[in-house]
């Protein structure tokens, strides 16, 4: 896409955005020169991050396979979406059950560019996508398309997947999931992961810290605590909290070094 094509879409591509960054890192084309930039700082300091990248995809694979095939789940929200690439939330919900319903969310304009390979739904499903801000879950909540294509009396898959560590701020998280939660039933599930500084050394920590008061990241990690308190009330699916690639791994997969992944993943059922 050129510059001023870009411009008319509410697009900047002079300042990387997070969208176009994981996407570089998974390998994709959906990127401008800022994104890769901005993706190789992070990995300058951090060398496994395209690793951890890659285990985040997996694991919404992964998490959306049991929720469509173990947990009997036909309805998915799925805010922070990302730039489409193989195996999205409702190609693999509906490759198990066809009548899936999906609701993308996701605030970067260049997500919406692409919202036709999002919205590719199976003739018995139904595909959505509504352009807001995770910060502000009540627009969400409120948004008509929502209501249309998801019945929030019936469970759904809330999954917050590699987003809510864009929510900065100690303790910033806890209420908007609790918005989005109170808002669907009993027997919905959350599936969230978040990056973590946890497993690194105290000088990755300074030098992490740093990157993010200087405003060269804006991924914003928490602790595992604050993390496991975003699940409180709910019931936590085997095996718990632990690192994205430990969370139930595909036969014979090999499981990396979690100073490596450097994100948390639970899957909770709302009673
Ligand atoms: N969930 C996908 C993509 C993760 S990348 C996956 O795990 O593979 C993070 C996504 O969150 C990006 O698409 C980014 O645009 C989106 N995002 C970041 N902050 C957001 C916010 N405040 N509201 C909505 N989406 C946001």
């Amino acid at each position: 896409m050129d510059q001023a094509s870009a411009a008319a879409r509410g697009i900047d591509p002079t300042q990387p955005h997070p969208a176009r960054r994981y996407n570089y890192w998974l390998g994709g084309k959906d990127n401008f020169a800022a994104d890769r930039a901005s993706g190789d700082e992070l990995q300058r300091h951090f060398p496994a991050v395209r690793l951890g990248a890659l285990a985040n995809r997996a694991l919404l694979q992964r998490a959306t396979r049991f929720l469509a095939e173990e947990a009997g789940i036909r309805q998915f929200l799925d805010i922070g979406t990302g730039l489409p690439t193989a195996d999205n939330t409702h190609e693999v919900a509906q490759r198990h059950a066809p009548e899936s319903r999906i609701v993308y969310v996701d605030n970067d304009p260049l997500v919406m560019v692409h919202a036709r390979a999002l919205l590719n739904s199976s003739p018995e499903g139904r595909t959505a996508y509504i352009e807001a801000d995770l910060n502000d879950p009540e627009a969400i909540l409120a948004n008509p398309v929502l209501h249309e294509t998801l019945d929030l009396k019936q469970p759904v898959g809330l999954m917050l997947i590699a987003v809510l560590h864009f929510i900065h701020g100690d303790g910033a998280a806890q209420p908007i999931v609790r918005r989005l939660l109170d808002a669907l039933p009993s027997g919905s599930y959350l599936v969230a992961t978040h990056a973590t500084s946890d497993f690194g050394t105290p000088e990755q920590q300074a030098l992490y810290r740093q990157l993010v008061e200087t405003g060269r990241s804006d991924v914003w990690t928490r602790p595992r605590d604050e993390f496991a308190a975003l699940f409180e009330g709910l019931e936590l699916i085997e095996p718990g909290v632990v690192p994205a690639s430990e969370w139930r791994p595909d036969e014979g997969a090999e499981i990396p070094s979690r100073a490596d992944i450097n994100i948390w993943t639970a899957v909770a059922r709302k009673p």
